[in-house]
């Protein structure tokens, strides 16, 4: 007999990402379900991880990182938000933001503690929560309506769950799955809302250099009122058409970062070192982030454009590599029903935003919405697009 009850998390099974692709790949269905590339990393930058291995960089990493990499971290925000992080005390090199999102919550969330989530969120935000003894407080989104076709915050909302306690709030911008970015608006909002309490931002910023239509990435990081308060997370999985290499990382003001590496050090220690020793090298000889949202726009209006001439409309998006459609043209369904059936029937599988929500299968949380990954060859974009013109 085992210790009952022996889950702490009874009601978590696998995730979406996981079960869409299972049923890709039984159905030899063109994924663009989870959210990775079907191209590689740059060829330079492969080498330069090949040469760091070669150089002998095999063993354990320090175990906050690599001060070469975390140095390239540490200059890139500051030209991006000209914020001035300290790669020795405030940055930490993480397994991915996954790891950096665990740790962070592990390390900052209190038994008790309320933690303020944007629904739709992330999957892995609530179960982290939990984990610390935390309980997630969902404030949905405004979602889209016919006059208003675009999900929007609701800051009303968010400052009337402010309560004692409220330790913290996860923003995620560029928005997985809407593709929401933050405005400047929403930077002043988010200013009001510490000024009345002064709770803790953790910011997933996991596509950070992916923003369109000449718009930049705007991170609380980049208001002083704000920084003091701010987790930031990010990964260069996304950046490099690297989502395996599980890379990422994680900046915060030196005596909060300290407890995130309390965390770290006994999760993981430290990250692969020749992944960072060549990601560091790379940084050094390339300007890899300038050209990524270009790339990505061009990807996107691919997409649009192709799917206005089908039954599923295309939403707008204005970062990330995810665009949503709505699918009511073909009857109202369950957006997992509609999601199974696509990826059986016409051989493309997405992702229900409906699992986005905390209750997938209710009606709040279903609205004719299906997130496409368009991080894709423009052949596979072209097929699944031949695909969807037969509905
Ligand atoms: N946050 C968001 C919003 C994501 O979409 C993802 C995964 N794509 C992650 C975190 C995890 O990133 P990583 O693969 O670097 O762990
Ligand atoms: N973040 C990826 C997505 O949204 C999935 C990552 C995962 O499979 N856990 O598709």
């Amino acid at each position: 007999m085992l210790p009952t009850p022996l889950s702490k998390l009874p009601d978590i099974g696998g995730t979406i990402f996981t079960e869409m692709s299972a049923l890709a790949q039984e159905c030899h269905a063109i994924n663009l379900g989870q959210g990775f590339p079907d191209y590689s990393p740059p060829e330079a930058l492969i080498q330069a991880v090949s040469e760091a291995m070669f150089q002998g960089l095999n063993q354990y990493a320090p175990m906050a990182g690599l001060p070469q990499l975390r140095n390239a971290i540490a200059s890139k925000l500051q030209s991006q938000h000209g914020h001035a992080y300290k790669a020795e005390s405030d940055i930490t090199v993480t397994a991915g933001a996954t790891e950096a999102l665990m740790c962070s919550l592990l390390a900052l969330v209190h038994p008790g503690d309320e933690v303020l989530l944007i629904d739709p969120a992330y999957d892995l935000y609530e179960p982290a929560i939990r984990l610390a003894g935390g309980r997630a407080v969902r404030i949905p989104m405004h979602p889209p309506t016919e006059a208003d076709p675009v999900f929007r915050m609701n800051w009303d909302r968010m400052l009337s769950a402010l309560n004692p306690k409220t330790r913290m709030l996860v923003l995620n911008f560029p928005h997985n799955p809407t593709g929401v970015t933050l405005k400047s608006e929403d930077l002043d909002a988010l200013e009001s809302l510490i000024e009345k309490q002064p709770i803790l931002l953790l910011s997933d910023e996991a596509y950070e250099h992916i923003v369109f239509d000449g718009c930049s990435q705007l991170s609380p990081v980049s208001r002083p009122a704000l920084v003091e308060h701010t987790v930031l997370v990010s990964s260069f999985g996304k950046t490099f058409h690297a989502t395996g290499w599980k890379v990422g990382y994680c900046c915060a003001p030196a005596h909060v970062m300290a407890e995130i590496r309390k965390v770290h050090q006994y999760t993981i220690f430290s990250v692969s070192t020749p992944m960072q020793a060549g990601i560091a090298a790379y940084l050094s000889r390339t300007d890899a982030f300038s050209g990524l949202s270009n790339f990505y726009q061009k990807k996107r209006d691919r997409l649009v454009s192709g799917l206005k001439k089908t039954r599923l409309q295309p939403m707008h998006s204005e970062g990330t590599f995810f665009l949503l459609v709505n699918m009511s043209a073909l009857g109202q369904r369950l957006e997992k029903e509609m999601a199974v059936r696509l990826t059986r029937e016409i051989g493309v599988a997405s992702i229900p935003v409906s699992a986005f929500y905390a209750a997938p299968n209710r009606p709040e949380s279903n609205h004719q919405l299906l997130r496409l990954c368009f991080a894709k060859q423009n052949s596979t974009l072209d097929l699944a697009l031949e695909r969807f013109s037969k509905l």
